[in-house]
């Protein structure tokens, strides 16, 4: 049985999944390699390979071929194993089992195609897969919430190369999340929406269409970090019809152009409002060239050495 565990900290609301399966044996080592440099041959997510991937949950055909297609995922970092509760009994030893499923998604049947070579109706394809996991997943009672992230290139984590994205399901809601949902019920109306109202007009705006606007944030932790936030307050991805679905992967890909330019690796998420909450939507792109150090962890905060103002400017062709 393999046994996941969701830990808190003593003290802080700061929690750890404790996966030892998931850490590599030396050969385990030498196998992860090998999958990294994995051509279109030996790599598991290549048409004429998915026998190779655990019982596959559902595809996207065009022309009878498949161009995006789920599965669970062969190392997850939860599992359907133990007790979803979270154990609140002891004074400093709070955890539950990392109870939930992890799937992976293959965005593309094309090996050599990273997410920004995509047309936009592909990536809209795949932003409707994102929209149907959620919809799917957030009804098993353990459901607290759906991790949905992507990792792209080997300084963002990234363990194999064919484009692919995670989902996670949690069995509570992520911290990250929470804090957003606690800070924006301190202001009247939705901070988001009045946040968005002044960077539309600001030197950090880097994007914009009819339904979505993409910003430099103004203390952005990463080096060219940017969100793209819907321009109504909606609170899902679950809740957006085709037209905006369309307008977001528009932006999407003209982001992770940009960043291909240049060469970044980069990871990022959807943040979205779970049941009875309310949150904005918003997807942050957080791309990773700088490697957190010794200030990082000590502080918690980060040096950005590219100013937000920069990275618009960036995003916009302006340099
Ligand atoms: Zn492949
Ligand atoms: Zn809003
Ligand atoms: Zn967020």
């Amino acid at each position: 049985m393999v046994k996941i565990e969701l830990r808190k900290d003593y003290i802080l609301d700061r929690w750890v999944i404790v996966a030892a399966h998931r850490s590599k044996r030396p050969n385990d080592f030498r196998q992860e390699k090998k999958i990294k440099s994995a051509t279109k041959g030996n790599c598991f997510f290549c048409p004429g390979n998915e026998n190779l991937t655990p019982k596959e949950i559902g595809r996207i055909e065009k022309k009878g071929k498949w161009i995006i297609r789920w599965f669970p995922n062969k190392f997850p970092a939860v599992s359907k194993e133990g007790n979803p509760e979270i154990r609140h009994d002891n004074k400093y030893f709070t955890y539950s089992n990392a109870y939930g499923m992890h799937e992976v998604i293959v965005e593309t049947p094309d090996h050599k195609k990273q997410l920004a070579d995509l047309s936009e109706e592909h990536i809209k394809q795949l932003l409707e897969v994102y929209a149907d996991r959620i919809r799917k997943l957030s009804k098993l009672p353990e459901t607290k919430y759906v991790l949905i992230f992507k990792n792209e290139g080997e300084e963002a984590g990234t363990s194999l190369i064919h484009s692919h994205t995670q989902v996670v399901t949690y069995n509570k809601i992520p911290k990250n999340v929470q804090d957003k949902i606690e800070a924006s019920k301190k202001y009247s109306n939705c901070p988001y929406c009045e946040i968005m109202e002044i960077e539309k007009n600001s030197h950090r705006r880097a994007f914009e269409n009819n339904n979505f606007l993409g910003f430099a944030p103004y203390a952005s932790r990463f080096n060219y970090e940017l969100w793209i936030l819907p321009k109504k307050h909606i609170k899902n991805i679950t809740d957006m019809d085709e037209t905006m679905l369309l307008d977001l992967a528009s932006i999407m890909k003209k982001v992770l152009v940009k960043l291909k330019e240049i060469n970044h690796s980069y990871n990022f998420f959807l943040h979205y409002s779970p049941e009875g909450e309310d949150l904005h939507f918003h997807i942050e792109i957080c791309p990773r060239k700088a490697i957190w150090a010794g200030f990082e962890l000590s502080s918690g905060e980060t040096i950005n050495s590219v100013s937000p103002e920069d990275a618009a400017k960036f995003y916009r062709g302006e340099e």
